[in-house]
């Protein structure tokens, strides 16, 4: 990997590419086709013409009337990732790393997937493109996301249970990249969140940037002026960096993240190596990476971006945690207001708004990016309010 390619994988002491020569050879790879098509004329057109035809954007800036009246306080704005479709912003993502792919010449994308979600967004992502897909989730995770592992197949993918390990996410991980190393010269690895070893957290922050970019000229056209502050839950961090990243350089606008306070990897990791990058991370006792819980199955991830843990290590940006019971609230809350049922990750982030908005002023305006929408969650809510 040349010197610049180096330096350009770090975020103060965080990122980096921490992984064996021969990964390290096909990500090098990775990271020069992904600078030299990023600002390629025709790339850029292709991507914004999938954007709107296919994923739908550009999606609405929402006036949270009655939520604003409810707390009384500073504006409240929703940034409406839940419209898009597949019900997320995890396909902005996949649409970008796909068109990358298939200028790079690949027939054939692997994922992993925890939860099931990411790989929805790369299966669909697939049958568009009309790429072979393979995605690795943990033999574990395959039955208790059996309906997840249907969707995928429906899609056209391939879906290969991993027994190794626990079973589990990192298991699938540790697989995805072996049959990289193994097939890289048909296969694209589309990585699902702003972790991993360089080149994946500058990727997937570009190809989510789309949020802000969208975020920043709408609020503009509405209010004449930028927010106070934009608030976004954080797992790996991809809708986080993406509803930040046209407002890092605006001193004036407070960026939060929220996490769940059974994984609070902002609020309390320390530095260290997780899956080939240096990042915060919680760590147990004997300093393994802790076993996340989160009723939100997209925050459950031990780490967290690089790009965040230097955010948050320099102050430009805050984290916090919220508690179940705050988010089931705020669940139900925007439901019942506004009449849009959050996704249980991005309910995080409306429930540390509301806490926001009781320190702030009715001048004031807040942007809480809605990630995703609800009705993968709704039996779930069911059962924990029963
Ligand atoms: C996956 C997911 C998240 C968490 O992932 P990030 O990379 O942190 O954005 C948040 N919200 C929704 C709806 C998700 O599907």
């Amino acid at each position: 990997m040349d010197q610049q390619l180096q330096q350009e994988g770090y975020f103060g002491e965080f990122g980096g590419s921490f992984v064996p020569p021969e990964l390290q050879e096909v990500l090098s790879y990775l990271s020069e086709q992904f600078y030299k098509f990023r600002d390629d004329p025709d790339f850029k057109e292709e991507l914004s013409y999938y954007l709107r035809e296919y994923v739908g954007r550009e999606n609405p800036l929402t006036y949270a009337e009655r939520l604003t009246k409810a707390w009384g306080g500073p504006k409240i704005y929703l940034k409406r990732e839940d419209l898009n479709h597949t019900g997320a912003h995890k396909i902005n993502n996949a649409i970008g790393q796909i068109l990358l792919a298939k200028r790079m010449g690949a027939k054939r994308i692997i994922a992993e997937t925890g939860a099931g979600q990411h790989g929805v967004a790369t299966a669909t992502a697939c049958a568009m493109f009309n790429m072979e897909c393979v995605i690795y989730m943990g033999a574990e995770d395959t039955r208790r996301q059996a309906l997840n592992v249907f969707r995928m197949e429906l899609l056209g993918a391939t879906v290969v249970p991993v027994h190794k390990g626990q079973g589990r996410l990192k298991d699938a991980v540790d697989e995805a990249l072996g049959d990289l190393v193994r097939n890289y010269k048909n296969t694209f690895y589309l990585l699902g969140s702003a972790v991993g070893p360089h080149p994946f957290p500058t990727m997937v922050k570009h190809f989510q940037a789309i949020i802000s970019e969208e975020s920043k000229r709408q609020i503009i056209e509405k209010e004449g002026r930028l927010p106070d502050a934009v608030v976004a839950c954080v797992g790996g961090g991809s809708n986080a960096i993406g509803a930040f990243a046209h407002y890092i350089d605006e001193p004036s606008v407070r960026l939060i993240g929220v996490e769940p306070d059974q994984a609070p990897t902002l609020t309390e990791g320390v530095p260290s190596i997780i899956h080939g990058f240096k990042c915060l991370v919680l760590l147990d006792e004997e300093g393994q990476p802790k076993k996340t819980y989160s009723i939100a199955a997209g925050l459950d991830y031990p780490g967290i971006g690089p790009e965040h843990s230097d955010l948050k290590v320099k102050g430009r940006a805050e984290y916090a945690a919220v508690s179940n019971e705050e988010v089931l609230e705020a669940f139900q809350e925007l439901s019942r207001t506004e009449g849009i049922i959050p996704a249980l990750e991005s309910a995080h982030a409306v429930a540390y708004a509301k806490k926001l908005s009781s320190t702030m002023s009715k001048d004031q305006i807040i942007i809480v990016n809605l990630s995703g929408r609800g009705d993968k969650d709704v039996e779930q809510v069911y059962q924990m309010l029963k």
